[in-house]
């Protein structure tokens, strides 16, 4: 007998209204319903079979019961309770980790491929370019993704800017309309490709604490932002010591810091 196949849309509304769930925008809950866009999130990550996949946000797992289809290595963290025993009935094979992603030690992975919380934005963000990851595909409200992708001179350009693209390529993949989510964002998302960088400075948890000391005051002439980040400054060309910090790219603040540690 012909049997109708639910749309993705359809799956998850039933499954939330199954579970009297209703989603909650403090939590970002925005599911990713397009099919399309969940089709290709996975093709652009290039999921192999041993690829070890972290998925953060998993939802109701639209995105990961397809990145179990490639790879037989998902951990999908989850900070509702709720959710989590939706996924784990929904996607068995997935490491299903019900936890606040900011609190724990992401587990060991390759490629992280999310539909992100965009409340946590900044600090997971941060937290992923800290690890030893291969690829990242992540989904990002637009506004986000021109703060990491702003040049130095513009309003935009800040500690996050300079520490992404310091430390990995970014790709906008796509934008992505907000009726591609159930229920409907008020934000426009975008679809991005981070490709980390090579051994670009060792410690990134100092470089991180330089270039916050430097945006803490953009707007100062860096011979006095750096004197009172406490550095010796004498050897600096004057140069560099009349410019401000928003108007260094990034490859100069890289030879700054380098200059100075
Ligand atoms: N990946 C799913 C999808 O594409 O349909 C859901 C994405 S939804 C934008 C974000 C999900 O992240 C929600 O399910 C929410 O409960 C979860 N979440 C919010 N804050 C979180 C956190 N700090 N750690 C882990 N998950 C979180």
């Amino acid at each position: 007998m012909f049997r109708m196949r639910r749309s993705e849309r359809t799956r998850v509304m039933i499954l939330l209204e199954d579970h009297n769930i209703r989603p909650s925008p403090r939590k970002s809950q925005h599911f990713l319903v397009d099919e399309g866009i969940l089709d290709r999130i996975v093709e652009y990550g290039d999921v192999g079979l041993n690829d070890r996949v972290l998925e953060i946000g998993a939802g109701v797992g639209s995105l990961t019961s397809r990145l179990l289809k490639r790879s037989e290595h998902v951990y999908a963290i989850e900070v509702d309770s709720r959710l989590s025993e939706i996924l784990k009935e929904r996607c068995a094979q997935a490491n299903v980790i019900n936890a606040d992603a900011l609190k724990i030690d992401l587990p060991e992975f390759d490629k992280v491929i999310s539909n992100l919380p965009y409340s946590i934005s900044s600090r997971i963000t941060l937290k992923i370019l800290k690890s030893g990851f291969k690829m990242g595909i992540l989904m990002y409200q637009a506004e986000f993704v021109r703060r990491i992708t702003a040049p130095p001179g513009t309003k935009e350009y800040g500690r996050l800017s300079v520490f992404t693209q310091a430390l990995a390529d970014v790709e906008i993949l796509e934008s992505v309309s907000r009726d591609a989510f159930y229920p409907r964002p008020d934000v426009h998302s975008v679809l991005i490709r981070l490709r980390p960088k090579e051994d670009v400075v060792e410690n990134k948890d100092l470089f991180l604490e330089f270039i916050t000391g430097l945006f803490s005051n953009r707007r100062k002439r860096l011979s006095k932002v750096l004197g009172s980040m406490g550095y010796d400054v004498k050897d600096l060309d004057d140069e560099i010591l009349d410019l401000r910090p928003d108007e260094l790219d990034v490859s100069r603040i890289i030879e700054l810091y380098r200059s100075l540690i």
